[in-house]
């Protein structure tokens, strides 16, 4: 079984980072499949914090390798200082991380324009403003610059009029300055120097990894219902965030066996959309103080509520995980409350499902259930979602790990 996906069953912020921080002592390589700089992973060893955007997360582990594969939009700066203070914290890179040539490139005008479309909506995503959107946006439109593009100066001189014609219309749109294409040029060449020695076919690197037995992490970024096809649209990111996404790396899907499904043991989001079990009280507030949910790419308050079965259902099917991991149960502990929403009420008809319909999501009433402790909710979720919950996270640490039934 040489491929395991991690996902998130929520709006993100899950504890990913950590989960696969703590699955990577057990694999060879990780791989980050889908987003760019927008995720943010944390993870603390010893009390040390270590932040991830681009960057996959086991890393941290020294026999690891790490892959950025052709379905991430590469940020240069962040890809830059990201892997800069990560080799002042834990040594070289170099052998050790690799990014695909047909990763598109985050340009410095995609930054822009994300801004100006959120500063101008009428109703704003709440993205992170980080150029993700409009990089993909430029991708499926033909127009993307990819990073094997800027190391084959003379491709690059030939293909990038039309993204620069565009994104300048764009941006003069706003009445805003647009940079010369000589100093996007020179960014570019000056990056390419710099992400070179990390550029390689990743199919043939997982190719050679998988022949010679090694066990492989695929590393989903964001969660399930931020999935452009079945997170809540259009309050989603630009990219599959689910299971099936991992494959775009060039990964035959059979070979992907296990599936990881992350959860909190309560809900968050960030942003902007629907969320039927926001808690907008006093006990809200608590969850997010208790659970420190600020954004690690921005630091922005999450909204909080409560664990929402329904919600972690259908994601458990898209995603078709095989195995649960539900993390912050220390939080809840510490709340002392112990409640999940078992089902739903959407136009006066029960379901055990979150809707198809956009709109219907503004109609969902949650129907609670509480319990005695976080071990009953595990029954109930395992009841629900026939899946077993195999890892509880109690803690940020690395080492606060349950493992249950043979982890
Ligand atoms: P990701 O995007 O899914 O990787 O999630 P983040 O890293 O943004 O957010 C998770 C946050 O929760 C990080 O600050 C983690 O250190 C922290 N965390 C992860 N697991 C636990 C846990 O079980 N308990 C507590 N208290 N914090 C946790």
């Amino acid at each position: 079984m040489p491929y395991t996906a991690i996902v998130g069953l929520q709006w993100g912020d899950e504890g990913k980072g950590k989960v696969i921080d703590y699955l990577a002592k057990d694999y060879d390589a990780v791989v980050r499949f889908q987003g760019g700089a927008n995720a943010g992973h944390t993870v603390y060893v010893n009390g040390k914090k270590f932040s991830f955007h681009i960057l996959p997360s086991g890393l941290l582990r020294e026999e690891v390798v790490g892959i950025i594969g052709p379905g991430v939009v590469v940020d240069p700066e962040s890809f830059k200082s990201e892997a800069e203070s990560l080799r002042s914290q834990i040594g070289d890179l170099e052998g050790r991380l690799f990014v695909d040539p047909r990763a598109h490139l985050v340009m410095p005008y995609h930054k822009m324009e994300d801004e100006l479309f959120e500063s101008h909506s009428e109703k704003p995503i709440g993205t992170t403003k980080k150029g993700i959107g409009p990089a993909n946006r430029d991708k499926y439109a033909r127009l993307g610059i990819r990073l094997g593009d800027i190391l084959r100066p003379s491709y690059l001189r030939e293909h990038i009029n039309r993204a620069y014609d565009f994104n300048r219309r764009i941006v003069e749109s706003y009445g805003k300055n647009f940079p010369e294409k000589d100093q996007i040029l020179d960014f570019l060449m000056e990056f390419a120097e710099y992400v070179r020695p990390f550029v390689a076919d990743t199919v043939l690197l997982l190719e050679d990894l998988e022949k010679s037995g090694a066990r492989i992490l695929l590393e989903g970024a964001q969660g399930t219902y931020l999935d452009v096809n079945f997170g809540t649209y259009p309050f989603v990111t630009s990219s599959h965030t689910i299971s099936g996404g991992a494959a775009i790396s060039g990964i035959a899907p059979w070979k992907i066996r296990r599936v990881v499904g992350v959860f909190k043991a309560y809900t968050t989001r960030v942003g902007e959309g629907p969320f039927p079990t926001e808690e907008r009280s006093e006990i809200g507030e608590r969850l997010k103080e208790e659970g420190s949910e600020f954004g690690t790419t921005t630091g922005r308050a999450r909204r909080c509520g409560w664990l929402d079965i329904p919600l972690i259902r259908y994601a458990s099917i898209i995603n078709g995980v095989t195995d649960l991991f539900m993390t912050k149960v220390d939080v809840l502990e510490k709340i002392g409350i112990y409640r999940a929403a078992v089902e739903y009420e959407v136009f006066e008809e029960r379901t055990g499902f979150p809707p198809a319909y956009s709109e219907d999501w503004y109609h969902i009433k949650p129907v609670y259930k509480d319990y005695r402790s976080w071990e009953d909710m595990i029954n109930e979720i395992e009841k629900t979602l026939e899946i077993d919950v195999r890892f509880v996270s109690t803690g940020r640490e690395r080492e606060e790990v349950i493992e249950r039934k043979g982890g």
